[in-house]
């Protein structure tokens, strides 16, 4: 395996602040060269975090369009331009090549410590696969989703996102920059042992596949006129079934979920995902077996 260079971003969305700090504090104490691998720590969206909002124009986390016009394209928006440096630089191609992205978020969405991957590439099944394993992480499988995308690791050809929650927006929590430092530090181990074919993959992984996202009900006027249901709040990765509460809106109306189909919903309230007009995302539970290729496409570097 010719795994050289490693690039860990921080501060993707400005206002997810606790894995900037995390990843400062690790960069103070761990040398960024370990085990013949060099490790790039970078914010990801600087402006943003400086202004402590989440984007300035557009959101950078959506700026990575797999287009002709990528890489050329110049739009005048401060995130477009970003993802464009970001790929020159970093990218595969780019004047520092890194081979694997690790993007780090927060999510005021009560999640814990999840793994978000987009599409089935083997590369990132693998290493999901290897922290699933060591943590029990849930994994988040988002594809086939037109409204979204242009997600940032996508364009490496191996990368997955950490997302740790709830916290809220510009707000530190000492227990949440534990946990980026611990999968951080975790995350080196086990990509060292893969380097030097030391791992075992477990034989299955389970992963809560993407299959849409509902938005609030709202009035004639399109405002939001509905709050997540008490009973759904907070539940994020539990089962629902037909007939359980998702809403309760303004005139004390309970908005239940009507299709038969046994759904785990993520993303419960998600204060960001407001303006996507995203309430909660639904996913199911696949069970999806080990592969040996998996590992092997490493090589391929
Ligand atoms: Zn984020």
């Amino acid at each position: 395996m010719t795994i050289q260079r490693i690039l860990i971003v921080s501060g993707t969305h400005g206002n997810e602040i606790n894995p900037v700090w995390a990843v400062k504090q690790f960069n103070r104490k761990e040398n960024s060269l370990y085990n013949g691998i060099e490790y790039e720590y970078i914010i990801g969206n600087p402006a943003a975090y400086e202004k402590g909002c989440r984007y300035i124009d557009v959101d950078l986390n959506r700026s990575f369009k797999e287009s002709e016009n990528f890489g050329k394209h110049k739009n005048g928006f401060y995130e477009t331009n970003r993802a464009n440096y970001l790929v020159d630089e970093f990218g595969i191609d780019g004047s520092k090549p890194c081979q694997i992205a690790i993007d780090l978020h927060t999510t005021t969405a009560n999640m814990g410590t999840s793994i978000v991957m987009y599409g089935r590439r083997s590369k990132d099944f693998c290493l999901a696969a290897l922290l699933q394993n060591k943590f029990g992480l849930p994994i988040y499988l988002h594809e086939k989703d037109k409204a979204q995308t242009g997600f940032l690791v996508e364009a490496w050809p191996c990368g997955l996102v950490i997302e740790i929650g709830p916290v809220a927006q510009n707000f530190y929590d000492q227990n949440i920059i534990n946990r980026f430092s611990l999968i951080i530090s975790s995350l080196r181990e086990e990509i060292d042992k893969l380097k030097n074919n030391l791992i075992e993959l477990p034989k299955e992984l389970v992963v809560h596949v993407h299959q849409g996202s509902i938005d609030y009900p709202r009035n004639e006027k399109g405002d939001i006129d509905s709050l997540i249901h008490p009973e759904r709040i907070n539940q994020d990765w539990k089962m629902i079934k037909k007939g359980d509460p998702l809403f309760l809106d303004s005139q004390g109306i309970i908005h239940k979920y009507e299709r038969d189909q046994l759904i785990w919903p993520v993303f419960i309230g998600e204060v960001a995902y407001k303006e996507k007009k995203i309430a909660m995302s639904y996913t199911k539970k696949e069970v999806i077996c080990s592969k040996k290729q998996w590992v092997q496409e490493f090589e391929s570097f």
